[in-house]
């Protein structure tokens, strides 16, 4: 910028007259200039950046937000997560334990019921709505899986109580697997691939090769053991408290075992076999509750873990055939 095109106006002459700068003044007027723009410039810069990109302290709100939604995210499947296995576990308390002990189920729906009332996560509306959302699902499911876990937890209470109440009467209800096969295929109408039509199957057919061990699944005393038909060898033990339980296409009896034998749980009685009208080597085994016969997957509990209960209930689910 030159001061030589500056001028003032003359009122008196009425013209333009060029300003006459002193040599230090001109540096001075430059100065100011050069700093004036440079203000500007830093001005202009600051506006630009603080829009479009955010200042250092914003930059690190916003990480520090995604991370906290992230972290939110995350949280979220691990409750998922918990819900079902928690899901898993009542399923387990309702159709075995308590089934089993005699003891009313406790309805899903009484299981998973909400506080109801008043709504509790009202104070987080005043966020974003992707943000409110999340919060409100996370902070309610929270709510309603630690509501679950003190049902649960009061159910096994009584279950225990159950038990040590009538530990006698417990010995005599069927608890164990009656082999240590998987089990192949679950109770009610089955194909029988032998006879080629649909059926009642009244037991569960476990994997068992010639020779096996077979296993009483309470105490009880012998009441046959012979051949019967269809059936092959079988041992039918009388638990008492209304409890029978048939085993089905033995190879073999251990010694002693006969009509009148007192066994114990966990006691072996026979083989494993393919007697009788049998696809091939398994165990067929029965369970009947005043009479009637009963699902023997649900009288498994002493020594079934909830995976394996869960594997069974799916194998009798989709598994079509008997043996
Ligand atoms: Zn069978």
């Amino acid at each position: 910028m030159s001061l030589k095109n500056h001028y003032y106006y003359d009122e008196e002459t009425c013209e333009f007259i060029p300003i006459e700068y002193k040599r230090r003044e001109q540096i001075v007027y430059n100065l100011a200039i050069w700093i004036l723009n440079g203000v500007v410039l830093a001005g202009l810069g600051i506006i630009i950046l603080s829009t479009k990109i955010g200042t250092p302290a914003e930059l690190a709100l916003e990480a520090e937000n995604r991370a906290l939604y992230e972290q939110l995210e995350s949280t979220r499947s691990s409750i998922i997560d918990l819900d079902s296995k928690l899901r898993q576990i009542a399923e387990l308390d309702n159709e075995m334990y308590r089934s089993i002990l005699g003891m009313e189920p406790i309805p899903y729906d009484e299981r998973e019921a909400g506080a109801g009332g008043t709504d509790p996560y009202e104070h987080f509306d005043i966020y974003n709505e992707s943000t409110s959302a999340l919060l409100r699902w996370t902070a309610e499911n929270l709510d309603n899986l630690e509501r679950q876990i003190g049902i649960q937890s009061l159910s096994f209470e009584e279950l225990k109580n159950q038990y040590n109440n009538n530990s006698e009467a417990m010995r005599h209800i069927p608890a164990i697997k009656p082999t240590s096969g998987i089990m192949l295929s679950g109770f009610g109408m089955r194909y029988h691939p032998i006879l080629g039509y649909n059926r009642p199957h009244n037991g569960l057919d476990f994997r068992a090769d010639i020779g096996a061990p077979v296993y009483a699944t309470a105490d009880g005393v012998i009441k046959t053991a012979s051949r019967q038909g269809t059936l092959g060898r079988i041992v039918l033990i009388d638990h008492g408290y209304g409890y029978e339980t048939l085993y089905a296409h033995l190879s073999a009896y251990e010694d002693g075992i006969r009509a009148g034998t007192e066994v114990k749980r966990g006691q072996q009685i026979g083989k494993a076999g393919d007697s009788g009208l049998s696809e091939g080597p398994h165990l067929h085994y029965e369970i009947r509750f005043n009479g009637r016969y009963v699902d023997p997957k649900f009288y498994l509990f002493a020594d079934t873990s909830p995976e394996e209960y869960l594997l069974f209930k799916e194998i009798a689910e989709t598994n079509t055939k008997s043996f």
